[in-house]
């Protein structure tokens, strides 16, 4: 007897149909929040305690850029300041007492032409949510030269509270002249020998209190008006900066590790092309809202604030989108 080809084909074809419909299923989401930072945290508590059963997605870096910081010392509330991952895990828990679906996961793409939203997590898992509120937040920028990639993770760092502890007792650099790099110098200033503050311009963009703070640390020293060129180094990891002076001459410290402060810039990848970004990428909100260009989709924290940037703002506008959300839902029911 002849052995059919043709039907066995279509048993194969059949059950991987089955199996992929089975991997394919899509979840359907009243509210779907995009990031764990203060704004993500915040609109979970406010859409739990409005019954939209808020599914949180925390992405890449659960909890946010707060989890890198050291002391919060201006949050409301904390007279002796906080540790920024204490204060995550504080807002987590908060938000999962009202019961908000708290996942591990990163959403890769997003289609937002029509409602239902089609949200898509680690590339293979799809959910069709009836709103999104976004609060990816930002990351740390670097300077772009090829010798500061080439040490990343081997004397390149753009977190001290995360990578400061293999530099105690040596002596670094950090790089910027906001309040992130002053905070950034104080903490190093006290695990390590030596702190150059390595700044641009002639003069520190911080708050008055942290330009007081590092301009009273002994062992902090400010470079104004120095553009680091090259990040040196061997095959054991950093050992130098080749900086320019403000007289043109290049100049050489030597560190251990570089601390990269100067600023951050929005993840806002997936929703390029999708919802209306500025020049610099920050998602365009209509203002004294978090409405953005598709109507049921929020944007909160950073991701959104090129201006105030702070874990108190954030969280403030993560209650924003909260009640622009449960408003939406009110009059746009699916
Ligand atoms: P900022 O944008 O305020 O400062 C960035 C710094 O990096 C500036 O000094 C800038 O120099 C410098 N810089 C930028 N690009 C380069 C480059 N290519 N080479 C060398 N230097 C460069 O960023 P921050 O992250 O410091 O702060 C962001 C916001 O968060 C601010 O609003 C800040 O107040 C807030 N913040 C508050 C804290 C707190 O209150 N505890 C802690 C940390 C941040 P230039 O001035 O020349 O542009």
């Amino acid at each position: 007897m002849l052995y059919d080809f043709t039907e066995n084909r279509k048993y194969r074809i059949f059950v991987r149909t089955s199996m992929l419909i089975l991997i394919m299923e899509t979840e359907k989401v009243k509210c779907l929040i995009v990031g764990s930072g203060p704004a993500g945290y915040t609109a979970a508590i406010y859409t739990a305690r409005a019954s939209l059963n808020p599914v949180l997605y925390e992405g890449i870096e659960p909890g946010g850029q707060l989890t890198t910081t050291t002391e919060i010392e201006n949050f409301p509330g904390y007279p002796s300041g906080i540790a920024g991952a204490a204060m995550m895990e504080d807002l987590k828990a908060q938000a999962q007492r009202f019961g908000t679906d708290v996942r591990f996961g990163t959403v890769t793409a997003v289609d937002f032409s029509k409602r239902p939203f089609i949200v898509t997590v680690d590339g293979s898992k799809t959910i069709e949510a009836e709103t999104v509120i976004v609060a990816t937040g930002a990351s740390a920028k670097y300077l772009g030269l090829a010798s500061e990639q080439q040490f990343r993770g081997m004397g390149v760092s753009a977190c001290a509270t995360c990578d400061g502890f293999f530099y105690r007792k040596k002596d670094v650099a950090v790089i910027g002249g906001g309040d992130t790099a002053c905070e950034e110098a104080s903490y190093l200033a006290s695990l390590c020998n030596k702190v150059y503050l390595v700044v641009r311009k002639d003069y520190l963009r911080a708050s008055k209190h942290m330009q007081n703070r590092v301009m009273n640390t002994n062992n902090i020293e400010i470079l104004f008006g120095h553009v680091t060129q090259q990040v040196l180094g061997d095959e054991n990891g950093v050992t130098g900066l080749l900086l320019k002076g403000p007289d043109a001459q290049e100049k050489v410290i030597d560190v251990a590790g570089m601390f990269v402060a100067i600023g951050h810039h929005p993840n806002t990848e997936i929703f390029k092309g999708q919802l209306d970004l500025d020049a610099e990428g920050y998602i365009k909100t209509i203002p004294g809202s978090s409405k953005t260009s598709v109507a049921g989709v929020f944007a909160a924290g950073d991701v959104q604030d090129n201006t105030y940037r702070q874990a108190i703002t954030a969280a403030g506008s993560g209650c924003m989108a909260a009640i622009d959300c449960e408003r939406f839902l009110l009059e746009n029911p699916l």
